[in-house]
């Protein structure tokens, strides 16, 4: 009897998740076959789940995809020449390991140009899971991890609770504000406390971002960000308008604006917004916003005038993963990083796990593979 495992297929649109048994594949020369620890369901996950954000890749409903990507595992089988993570740490079967959930194929103009995030191929192994090697999503018992996804040994004092979400919104908020270098005597401004958002919380005020302003509709939320170590939080119930907003970003920076805005929400509508809370000469990070059908006005001159720059993020350089991991060992447990997680699943209980997170019961769900209903 071969091995097999169980993976996640994703039907469409608030549909329920099939769970189907495929036998686990030999990972070829240069690859890695990962039996998956841990998988959270992240924003954007639950963007796809509820239909606004497209990943059929020209498949129509019922789809038979793929789903999941912020995850932690270990070593479940090494494929030929594959001796050392990507930081030169000698590697053995049951290691525990982060990976990018992408895989920049090297060769592109964007890989040679040295800004692999931006290869268009990236995603060209998120097969459906009945293609063979089956395991290509976060939510299943292995997953298949390809040559070209770069993988760093967790270090001991880091649990899963903390590794799970390092490969997807602490690596992607690190990188983020690597570009906008803020450091002591900036402030930050950060639309959205959910994983991203308090994950950036904990990067700028390590770094010595002196206000760090953050804004969410729901309270929890905020008092989450400030135990993390936000200086100033906005309620949007009692801030309703833009313009109440961003008056209060200005008053809270000498009426100066924000050196650097993160936009972490997902919703089209808090660019200009973003973009307006801005200092002369700063720095707006869109990571949320990956749903392809929003739109959004906004006077362009705002950039122009204010010299202003616009950076889209989405995935990250290696290195960015590398110090995340870094940063949790080292750092980690000056943050209560262990709240982020409120709740673990059974694998087969994702459905759940969904439902919970979409009505905002969890604010962070992960699901176990290897727990049983
Ligand atoms: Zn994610
Ligand atoms: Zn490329």
């Amino acid at each position: 009897m071969p091995e097999t495992g169980i993976a996640t297929v994703f039907r469409g649109a608030r549909k329920p998740f099939e769970f189907r048994e495929y036998p686990v594949p030999e990972p070829a020369p240069g690859d890695v076959v990962v039996k998956v620890r841990m998988a959270n369901v992240c924003g954007s996950d639950l963007h796809a789940w509820r239909g606004e954000y497209d990943i059929s890749r020209g498949q129509k409903e019922p789809y038979c995809l793929s789903i999941g990507h912020e995850m932690t595992g270990e070593i479940h089988s090494l494929g030929e020449g594959v001796t050392h993570d990507a930081a030169g740490q000698p590697l053995k079967l049951g290691d525990r390991i982060a990976y990018q959930y992408f895989c920049p194929c090297g060769k592109c103009r964007s890989c040679l140009r040295g800004t692999t995030p931006r290869c268009s191929a990236g995603l060209r192994f998120r097969y459906p899971p009945p293609e063979y090697p089956h395991f290509n999503g976060a939510y299943g018992q292995y997953y298949y991890l390809h040559r070209g996804q770069a993988m760093f040994k967790v270090p001991d004092n880091v649990p899963d609770d903390l590794a799970g979400p390092a490969n997807c919104a602490l690596a992607q908020v690190i990188d983020g504000l690597n570009r906008s270098a803020l450091t002591v005597g900036d402030a930050l401004v950060i639309q959205g406390a959910g994983g991203l958002g308090i994950n950036a919380v904990a990067v700028a005020r390590d770094r010595g971002v002196s206000k760090i302003i953050v804004i969410d509709g729901v309270e929890s939320r905020l008092e989450m960000a400030k135990e993390f170590g936000a200086h100033e939080t906005i309620l949007l119930a009692e801030h309703p308008t833009t313009e109440a907003r961003v008056q209060r970003v200005k008053q809270l920076t000498d009426g100066w604006g924000a050196d650097g805005v993160m936009e972490l929400v997902g919703h089209a509508a808090v660019v200009p917004e973003g973009i307006d809370m801005l200092c002369s000469g700063g720095h707006y990070l869109m990571i949320g916003n990956i749903n392809q059908k929003q739109r959004v006005e906004f006077n362009p001159s705002a950039l122009v005038h204010g010299g202003k720059t616009v950076h889209g993020l989405m995935w990250y350089p290696p290195d960015c993963l590398r110090q995340a991991l870094t940063f949790l060992s080292t750092r980690g447990d000056q943050y209560p990083f262990h709240r982020i997680l409120s709740h673990r699943y059974p694998l087969k209980a994702a459905d759940q796990a969904f439902h919970d997170q979409d009505a905002g019961r969890v604010q962070r769900a992960a699901l176990l593979p290897w727990e049983s209903v």
